[in-house]
């Protein structure tokens, strides 16, 4: 069997398409070498000597001893030096490899092959004992740390000893003969922790780096990392072993990394950083300010120090020529490090390089204008998750940041805002025309107007479906939910975190995006949502098969809806149209009747206003279909919460406090969100399902008569899990829709459906089909109830069982695909089984979940819907989903 593959000298064993096989960097040294790239000679252990490590009891197969020393020699033959030869030795670094670059894992070790003996040889060869002897302390440091164990601080203590004594303040003040006492000392340190001397014999230097790294692979922290970014255990890493070359020669060497584009804002230009004199940590461990590759760059940001353009413009002319030439091969923004020795360029790594969203779309853009990638690639090239960066306002990257506390980024973007406590003064502050920040230890439907009036929103408490998070994210506002830290004292005014206390009325901005909270204001930068951002999005339009459509309910969020091109309302949530201004007196005023005569005479005050609200967004969404939910949460939270509040409710309805507070106690229940709500209400009291469905269809015909046009709705009943639940409301809105018919002439065209949000209604989902013409998936709930889990508790142990590696995510981000996924599919056969064609959505957050819609894609439904601000991730994540 073939172990190790050579490359080196204009050719290579390997090539790009064999990164499975050798790791993303090998592969790419193969392929550069390939395309005549000047890359230090090496060879690449491949993966399957990895798999084949772990499942041999730690053993090497038997050729590989041998495969090794051919590899070793083939690059003493083209570098011209032996590997253990005291008088000119070949030095060598090993490094890791995986499919993906992994943290976690054992990066590399330089200078390998030096020793007491061959310290000397380098020395005379390069005419610099200096640079010989700190080659050598440095590599004794980095071996003695990642491959023998060493801590790294205890090689620091002595370095900091030496400068002590010898009153030096940087290392390179450090003289030869300084070095040679520290590498006495770095020597004595590794005897002491681990009992034996520091290894003279090259051969048993590298066949311990190369075991180190196959080590790593089962590293805690490699393997935490694996979980977290779904890598398989069996990728195994390769190890690479090349040619040292050296950036910290003298004034004719540097290093340097450089990305082909730039990765901040993709514009077409050479971009990067380079030290003269300097070896590949330095750059990157900032004791040094690196310098730019460019004059442009230079004068970019300003800076005085030198660029390698005037510092070295032939070596600067060959990297030029290198980076068009792996652009047009790799067809990609490429991030690659490349030293310089003596005046001749070597590349050491080339990447596909991370780039922030809007490079990513100006970048692939390009790319198709250039003739480089097709339409289709472009689409493939853009992070969906990523364009959340870029639809929200966000915070300007130059302006400074005072960050004093950190909770879940529930829903995007930058705001500011001053510290207000309660949803009202939100209101009151906002109309008098300030800027505010909503912050709460968690917040309910009758915070709505707050949350609207708000610039952002701040809660203590809860996790990323909490009201906060999802109210949030269908409204735009940024919002930073469950920052456990944070203290309120709602009657001081004040919270308190980290010892500092912020006060209502002082300024605070959150970045939605990252959770972080800041004190002041941090200046923002707003999106831009042309140009290439359209066009990425057409193309996208184009491969998609899955509709997008949009959670939203007020006219504003429908409006938002629209313009980033949802083709449909998936869920109309009425009940946030209780809360609005007035009409939340008639609420309280129905379930405060203690007869139906009584609840039918409030419900008689609410039907226009109804009917107005589904109105605006008929007229907004001119034709496109409407899915429209019946009321789903119990009654109690439309009742206040607080003592006083009774009082004025009292006051406002003319009855008796007491009263209102017997109510409000019979209609406590102690697990409200398994109680009496959604099509359990609605059966109890049938009359709100026929209020509800007369304003929808008085609101349409009214529509139709106005623009001539049908308008199609879709009528939702909430939380079924038994398909008589279904069957009686069904009863009362096709009356309601007869009686329409009858008053106003004209047949509203509808269609009744429910959605699958209880495992129950998922398993018995063949015969809810009998009565249900569309099925949309609530997986908020599903999934909920699938794992018993409360969607407005379990953040703070979630958080824990995502880091402990219980679940690798949280369920009620991204969909649960084994059990809350296999319940979807069973209803989605079983529905289609006995109605051919029904039409099946989901509606829960997952659907602007990119994970989450490549399993709907897999299940064929017929369209995901989210919150207007994740209709554009929606679009392009069911686009790659298709392609
Ligand atoms: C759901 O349960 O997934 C859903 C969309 O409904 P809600 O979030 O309003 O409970
Ligand atoms: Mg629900």
């Amino acid at each position: 069997t073939k172990w190790v593959y050579r490359f080196g000298n204009g050719t290579a064993e390997g090539k790009r398409e064999m990164r499975n096989l050798l790791g993303g960097k090998g592969a790419n040294l193969a392929e550069m070498s390939n395309i005549g790239l000047p890359v230090p000679p090496g060879f690449t252990i491949s993966t399957e000597v990895c798999t084949h490590y772990y499942d041999n009891g730690k053993t090497y197969p038997a050729e590989l001893e041998d495969q090794v020393a051919q590899g070793l020699k083939a690059v003493e033959e083209i570098v011209g030096t032996k590997f253990g030869d005291a008088a000119n030795p070949l030095l060598v670094s090993v490094r890791s490899g995986a499919r993906v670059s992994m943290p976690g894992m054992m990066d590399t070790v330089l200078n390998l092959g030096l020793n007491d003996e061959t310290v000397e040889g380098l020395a005379r060869e390069s005419g610099d004992r200096r640079f010989a002897l700190d080659s050598y302390r440095r590599f004794i440091q980095m071996y003695g740390n990642v491959v023998l164990g060493v801590e790294h601080f205890l090689f620091e203590e002595k370095l900091e000893d030496v400068k002590d004594e010898t009153g030096a303040v940087l290392d390179t003040e450090l003289s030869a003969d300084h070095l040679a006492d520290l590498i006495e000392r770095y020597k004595a340190v590794v005897q002491e922790e681990l009992g034996t001397a520091f290894p003279q014999d090259p051969q048993e230097q590298l066949w311990g780096a190369i075991g180190a790294v196959f080590s790593s692979w089962q590293t805690h922290r490699a393997i935490t990392y694996r979980k977290l970014h779904d890598i398989p255990e069996a990728w195994g890493t390769a190890v690479n072993v090349q040619a040292m070359v050296f950036g910290n020669m003298g004034q004719d060497c540097a290093t340097g990394v450089a990305f082909t584009r730039d990765p901040s804002t993709g514009e077409n230009t050479f971009y990067g950083e380079y030290l003269v004199n300097a070896q590949g940590e330095d750059v990157v461990a900032g004791i040094r300010t690196p310098q730019h590759l460019t004059i442009a760059g230079k004068q970019a940001q300003g800076s005085d120090l030198p660029a390698m353009e005037e510092v070295m413009p032939e070596v600067f002319g060959q990297l030029c020529d290198v980076r068009t030439l792996l652009e047009n091969h790799y067809r990609d923004m490429q991030d690659i490090e490349f030293t310089v020795q003596k005046d001749k360029l070597y590349m050491l790594q080339t990447r596909s390089g991370k780039r922030t969203s809007q490079a990513a779309i100006r970048i692939a853009c390009e790319m198709v204008d250039e003739g480089l990638i097709s339409q289709q690639e472009a689409v493939m090239r853009v992070e969906p998750q990523s364009l959340d960066q870029i639809l929200h306002p966000r915070l300007d990257p130059k302006a400074a940041r005072d960050v004093i506390s950190k909770g879940l980024p529930a829903s995007p973007g930058a705001a500011s805002g001053v510290v207000v406590f309660s949803a009202d003064e939100a209101e009151k502050r906002a109309q008098a025309g300030d800027k505010v920040m909503l912050v709460r230890i968690e917040t309910s439907p009758e915070d709505i107007h707050g949350m609207h009036a708000a610039e952002g929103i701040l809660t203590t408490r809860g996790g990323m479906t909490s009201h906060a998070a999802v109210v949030a994210r269908g409204m735009g506002r940024a919002c930073v939910a469950g920052a456990g830290e944070i203290r309120i004292d709602y009657k001081a005014g004040t919270f308190t975190v980290r010892g500092e206390t912020v006060s209502e009325g002082d300024w605070i901005t959150i970045d939605g995006s990252t959770g972080e909270v800041m004190k002041g204001r941090v200046p923002t930068v707003q999106p831009e949502l042309s140009g290439d951002f359209a066009r990425i999005m057409e193309w996208a339009d184009a491969e998609r098969r899955m509709a997008v459509r949009a959670n939203a309910e007020t006219p504003e969020d429908v409006a938002t809806a629209r313009k980033f091109g949802a083709e449909g309302i998936g869920l109309c949530r009425t009940e946030h149209m209780f809360f609005d201004g007035d009409r939340i007196l008639a609420v309280r005023e129905m379930i405060l009747a203690s007869d139906e005569d009584g609840r039918r005479a409030a419900l008689a005050k609410i039907l226009p206003m109804q009917r107005g609200d589904f109105e605006e967004i008929f007229d907004i969404m001119k034709g496109l279909p409407v899915t429209i939910r019946l009321l789903d949460p119990p009654l109690h939270e439309f009742l206040p919460r607080e003592t006083d509040e009774f009082e004025e409710i009292a006051k406002d309805l003319g009855v008796d406090p007491a009263k209102i507070m017997a109510r409000a106690a019979q209609l406590h229940e102690s697990n409200p969100m398994l109680g009496h709500r959604g099509c359990r209400l609605l059966n109890s009291y049938p009359e709100i399902c026929e209020m509800q469905a007369r304003a929808i269809f008085e609101a349409a015909v009214a529509m139709e008569k106005k623009s001539g046009e049908a308008v199609l709705c879709e009528v939702m009943i909430p939380l079924v899990s038994v398909k008589k639940e279904l069957d009686l409301l069904r009863a009362v809105i096709i009356d309601t829709a007869k009686a329409v018919a009858e008053e106003t002439g004209t047949e509203p065209k509808y269609t009744i459906g429910t959605m699958i949000e209880l495992p129950r209604a998922a398993l018995r989902a063949g015969e809810i089909a009998e009565s249900a013409e569309f099925f949309s998936f609530g997986t908020n709930d599903l999934t909920q109830t699938t794992f018993g889990l409360s969607r407005d508790d379990s953040a703070n142990f979630l958080t824990d069982y995502e880091r402990r590696g219980i679940l690798e995510h949280d369920p009620f981000q991204t969909l649960d695909q084994d059990g809350v996924g296999e319940l979807i599919s069973i209803a989605a056969e079983r529905g289609r089984k006995t109605r051919p064609g029904i039409k099946l959505g989901i509606c829960g957050e997952h659907g602007g979940d990119p994970n989450s819609i490549s399993f709907c894609e897999s299940q064929n439904l017929d369209y995901v819907s989210c919150s207007p601000f994740r209709v554009p991730i929606a679009r392009l994540a069911a686009a790659q989903a298709a392609i």
